[in-house]
């Protein structure tokens, strides 16, 4: 009987597997035919200096409306994309649109996520002085977002990509910092431009003497290496405070703005007036 039971929960996992697998093999021929029909948006999210409370900057997040399952979470299809090679051309992508719909925002900058996958591949130095040339984008405009896991493996041609696209004069940035499995090494081995505290420890910031404890002593470390630091995920008031009194100098969350569309940025930072090029009198009269 046991045997019988055994066998039925066999078949009964294997068929949840098929299940599975089929979903994800779904997924990658829709997201084939999204990148194809360009059914992707990005949306922005602003970055703001807490000294000045002006917007800063603004980070580019891919979003997929799916025909039929809604908004895929980009974890989720990104995750298949890098499964399947086809997040090279959606990188490619998410970089030169973000380029082109950030390069009338001046001054804000624009920060794009990589994928570690990106750094496997020979072309990324290339393809990121392509989208700079196509779209006109300055790249002191231009801050790429990496993670710790690219790190992890072949780390003398990882720190040659990032040395060459910081020639081209773009940032780099380390995102989710703190929760990876890198040693504090690499900080002396490449020197990167900013640091984006992971907002998990922002979350417990009021509530864990801990998670202050590790914020604090990133934002000092920050601060004695001259790297710029970034808090991820403000909810509240009470971090906000908490970040500023221990010496943070940008940060971004919902208390600040979601990720918007970009016809939604381009009317707030239309409206708050801080585009370089915007001298309307109009503007200029109501301040
Ligand atoms: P990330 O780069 O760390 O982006 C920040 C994530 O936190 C975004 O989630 C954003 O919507 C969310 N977030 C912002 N403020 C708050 C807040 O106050 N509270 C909470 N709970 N969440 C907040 P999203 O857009 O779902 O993106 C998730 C991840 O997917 C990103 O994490 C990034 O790793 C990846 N991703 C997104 N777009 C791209 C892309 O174009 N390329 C690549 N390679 N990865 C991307
Ligand atoms: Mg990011
Ligand atoms: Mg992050
Ligand atoms: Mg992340």
């Amino acid at each position: 009987k046991s045997k019988d039971n055994g066998r039925n929960t066999y078949h009964f996992f294997e068929e949840e597997m098929d299940a599975e697998l089929q979903s994800r093999k779904a997924l990658e021929v829709d997201l084939r035919k999204a990148l194809h029909a360009e059914d992707f948006r990005l949306f922005y999210q602003p970055q703001i200096d807490l000294a000045s409370q002006r917007i800063v900057g603004l980070e580019a997040l891919l979003r997929w409306h799916h025909p039929v399952r809604g908004d895929v979470p980009p974890k989720e299809f990104i995750r298949v994309a890098e499964g399947t090679g086809l997040i090279i051309p959606l990188s490619e992508w998410v970089l030169r649109t973000a380029c082109r719909e950030a390069l009338p925002w001046a001054p804000l900058s624009v920060a794009v996520n990589l994928s570690p996958l990106q750094f496997q591949q020979r072309g990324l130095v290339a393809m990121v002085e392509r989208a700079l040339a196509e779209t006109g984008l300055p790249a002191s405009r231009l801050e790429l977002e990496i993670t710790e896991e690219i790190l992890l493996n072949d780390t003398e041609h990882t720190l040659d990509v990032l040395n060459r696209l910081r020639a081209l004069g773009v940032r780099i940035a380390m995102d989710d910092f703190g929760i990876g499995y890198s040693s504090l090494g690499y900080l002396r081995r490449f020197p990167f431009d900013k640091i984006k505290i992971d907002r998990s420890f922002v979350a417990d910031l009021n509530n864990s003497s801990d998670a202050q404890a590790i914020v604090r002593a990133i934002i000092g470390l920050s601060q004695a290496l001259n790297i710029h630091i970034n808090a991820e995920g403000v909810e509240t008031l009470e971090q906000a405070n908490q970040l500023m009194a221990d010496g943070c100098q940008e940060v971004q969350g919902f208390l600040y703005g979601a990720p918007m569309s970009n016809t939604a940025i381009g009317d707030l930072v239309t409206s708050l007036g801080i585009l370089s090029g915007a001298d309307d009198p109009a503007l200029k009269a109501a301040s």
